[in-house]
């Protein structure tokens, strides 16, 4: 076994602690990692505080991976000892469903979450606010040289969550697109979108984030409590990217749809939200759900940012810090990733 340092919430309601790992001396398939850096995604505090009701603990949250190859088992040929990794979401699935074969392995109905959920070998996984992790080489990704470690753990969860809509409702030059909630997810969106030609606009509950959205590449910014700026934005977008991590109003953004517009949801709210059949009548508008990407998306993004230069803004931080950097991100107070160095734990 591979000893490693780790935090675990222990309940749905205590400060993250300290917890000793045990992970899984390399098989034939698997590639050992000694994690540098792990991401705080709003969905490990959906976890922790067991908003969908499945949450088992103690659970080490963490699904935006990063470090170096510690060891490789005898079949592995994509990577070796020192190269640079990284881990997303999924650490399995059950590669024969129609999804898989489709690369889409986060639709497979056996897919295995990187932390809280049970592995194909029976046991419990646990996530990256480790020191190493063991993991399938089919589930490892290659970061391309010269990126950054800290700026890039988020592209795992964050930047595949918003480059697979992106994609999939092809937001090229032409359509307009607007990204509501400037958090992790929506920081991406928006630098992305602005690298792929689309005009963004970015929709906030307050204007103290605008000037950082201008500079990500951002066009406008609207204040979605304004209400004669969302009248006079009525019909302007093509795609809305929704990435707000809380229940909240729907019609007032489904009406800034133009004709054939689509919004997609990305956050894991679980209060049912009214949604009034007029906007979507008026304009044959949609409504839709988006889940991470796939592997070999995830490896078409990370190498689509290293080509654009395009990286998180994070704030690095040590893990006695993790649970203030859990309240500031409960309050959306968060430039726009908070990025754990796991060499704190050791
Ligand atoms: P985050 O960094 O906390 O950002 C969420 C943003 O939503 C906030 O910055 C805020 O933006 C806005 N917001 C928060 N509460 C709001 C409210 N009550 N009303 C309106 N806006 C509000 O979270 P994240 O890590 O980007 O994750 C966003 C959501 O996506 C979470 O629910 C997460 O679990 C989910 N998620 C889903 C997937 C998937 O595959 N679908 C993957 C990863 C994450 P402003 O400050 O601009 O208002
Ligand atoms: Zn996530
Ligand atoms: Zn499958």
């Amino acid at each position: 076994m591979i000893p490693a340092k780790s935090y675990a919430a222990y309940d749905n309601q205590s400060p993250l602690r300290p917890l000793d790992l045990a992970r899984r001396d390399p098989g034939p398939n698997d590639v050992a990692i000694d994690i540098t850096h792990c991401g705080i995604c709003h969905s490990d505090l959906h976890f922790v505080h067991n908003d969908l009701g499945n949450s088992l603990y103690p659970l080490v949250p963490g699904h935006e991976i990063v470090g170096h190859v510690a060891q490789v088992g005898s079949e592995v040929t994509r990577f070796k000892a020192g190269d640079r990794v990284g881990v997303g979401c999924m650490v399995n699935s059950c590669r024969t469903c129609a999804a898989c074969q489709r690369g889409e392995e986060q639709y497979c109905q056996n897919f295995v979450g990187t932390y809280g959920a049970e592995d194909r070998d029976g046991t419990r996984t646990q996530g990256g606010y480790a020191t190493a992790v063991t993991v399938d080489e089919h589930f490892v990704l290659r970061i391309p040289d010269g990126m950054p470690m800290d700026q890039t753990a988020p592209l795992l969860c964050a930047g595949i969550t918003t480059y697979s809509p992106l994609r999939t409702w092809q937001a090229g030059p032409g359509p307009r697109v607007a990204v509501v909630g400037l958090g992790g997810l929506g920081h991406m969106a928006v630098k992305r979108a602005a690298a792929m030609g689309a005009d963004v606009t970015v929709d906030s509950t307050s204007d103290g984030k605008k000037a950082d959205a201008l500079k990500m590449g951002a066009s406008d910014f609207l204040v979605s409590a304004d209400k004669p700026a969302m009248a006079a934005a009525a019909s302007r977008f093509d795609l809305i990217i929704n990435t707000v991590s809380a229940t909240h109003e729907l019609n007032s953004h489904l009406g800034l749809l133009a004709p054939d517009g689509t919004m997609v949801m990305l956050g894991l709210t679980t209060e049912a939200m009214p949604v009034s059949a007029l906007p979507l009548i008026m304009g044959r508008r949609r409504l839709a759900g988006s889940l991470i990407g796939g592997i070999a998306e995830t490896q078409e993004m990370l190498d689509f940012c290293a080509k654009h230069g395009i990286l998180s803004d994070v704030e690095v931080i040590a893990a006695d810090q993790i649970n203030v950097a859990y309240e500031r991100l409960m309050k959306s107070d968060v430039r726009y990733r908070f990025v754990i160095d796991t060499a704190t734990m050791a």
